[in-house]
């Protein structure tokens, strides 16, 4: 008989967004006539603009064309066209990341998950507390020992390093999800100072990164000197294009990123990760990596941003909402995340429990990405304006009534 790898018997048995969706069906079952909004998952809505399709047309096009035809791509990393693009995009924010340090993926989920393969179960991994649950449960999966730092209210859920203690590989997310934040260069800083000092590899999640408007902030882990020796970075077309139903990303290993081995040898992390993908990835389809690099045109990423802002403004009237209120929040500003402290000192899933109930919107408990997000709340600005506007003006209404 063969053995189960047990370790996929220590994850949560539900997903939290299996538990949020039962919750729904059993209150439409009980008020067939509620209107519900939904501001929970963290999907986008708007179409993909149309000089992205126009590219992933053609590229389809060609592939029905004896001369234009391409089966397999020899290197698996992406067509040097998509890579070269988004190499320029990095250096439009001053993050000087070259095409051949940059491998195409179907999304900066699979990578989070699969560079696990690449380091050995002994190492001690660092999550920040509340995080996106795939950085835990790809770790759980192989066994490994995980310590969290701190994100919480006094550190304006932007968790930095504790010398005194020891860290190997070490998970950060900016903007985050699902609070919101951003860390601040001095802030990225010191995370680069403290992977040197152990010697520890930051794997970066920007998935977000499009949603920062203050100049000030950086946009990849790689606008941080040094960094190009401690940090691989994922980002993804995701939330940046749409692309959640199109399927692309982005990893970037940098040639000077080495690991002593275990007989003394200095390996290339970007070599590993390479022989990795070359035997178990077979790249993204051609189609995908046109209309990927039409984003990163000038028309494209004007035509990109018009969606984004349509988010930002989302996120604007529910992060105004809040301080009309007078509710405790973070993120909004740089992110499409609002993530807000419930009112009363309620817990999360009780105050899910509430807001469906008396007005019919979801968000995703806090609780649900770590023992930090226990009270807090998030909410997308992914959706409809008008939908999210109704949802702000009942929000108002339960949270006046509830603090009267
Ligand atoms: N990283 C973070 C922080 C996310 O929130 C998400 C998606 O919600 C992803 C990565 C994965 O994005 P995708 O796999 O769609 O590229």
């Amino acid at each position: 008989m063969p053995q189960l790898n047990e370790n996929f018997l220590r994850l949560e048995k539900n997903y939290l967004f299996i538990n949020i969706a039962k919750k729904i069906k059993a209150f439409k079952e009980a008020v067939p006539s509620a209107d519900i909004i939904r501001m929970g998952i963290g999907d986008v809505t708007l179409p993909i603009p149309p000089v992205v399709i126009e590219a992933m047309k053609k590229g389809c096009d060609e592939m029905g064309v004896k001369e234009t035809f391409r089966g397999y791509e020899d290197s698996g990393a992406g067509y040097d066209f998509l890579r070269e693009a988004v190499s320029g995009y990095y250096k439009s924010f001053g993050a000087d990341v070259a095409a051949d340090e940059i491998r195409i993926n179907d999304g900066a989920k699979s990578d989070c998950g699969n560079i696990v393969d690449i380091f050995g179960n002994d190492n001690v991994i660092l999550v920040t507390d509340p995080a996106y649950p795939v950085y835990v449960d790809s770790n759980l999966m192989c066994g490994r020992k995980i310590i969290y730092a701190d994100s919480n209210e006094e550190n304006g859920f932007a968790a930095m390093p504790d010398y005194s203690v020891h860290a190997d590989i070490i998970y950060l997310c900016s903007p985050n999800n699902p609070t919101g934040s951003v860390y601040t260069r001095e802030q990225l800083e010191v995370w680069v100072d403290y992977a040197k000092k152990n010697n520890a590899v930051i794997i970066y999640d920007s998935a977000y990164e499009a949603f920062i408007t203050d100049p000030a902030v950086p946009r990849s882990i790689y606008c941080i000197e040094g960094a190009k020796e401690v940090a691989i970075e994922m980002c993804s077309l995701s939330k940046t294009a749409g692309f959640t139903g199109m399927r692309c990303g982005y990893t970037v290993v940098p040639e000077a990123l080495k690991v002593i081995a275990s007989d003394g040898t200095e390996v290339s992390v970007a070599q590993i990760w390479g022989r990795r993908q070359g035997s178990k990835f077979n790249g993204v389809s051609y189609p995908v990596q046109c209309a990927a690099a039409a984003v990163f045109t000038e028309e494209g990423l004007r035509q990109i941003h018009e969606n984004i802002a349509y988010y930002q403004e989302n996120a604007r009237i529910i992060a105004d909402t809040m301080t009309k209120l007078g509710v405790k929040f973070t993120g909004g500003i740089n992110s499409p995340y609002i993530w807000f402290k419930c009112p009363n000192g309620m817990g999360s899933w009780e105050f899910f429990d509430l807001m469906l109930e008396k007005i019919a919107v979801v968000g995703t408990p806090g609780a649900g990405f770590g023992k930090n997000g226990e009270g807090w709340f998030r909410l997308t600005a992914f959706g409809d304006r008008q939908r999210t506007i109704e949802a702000m003006e009942r929000f108002s209404g339960l949270v006046s009534e509830m603090t009267k």
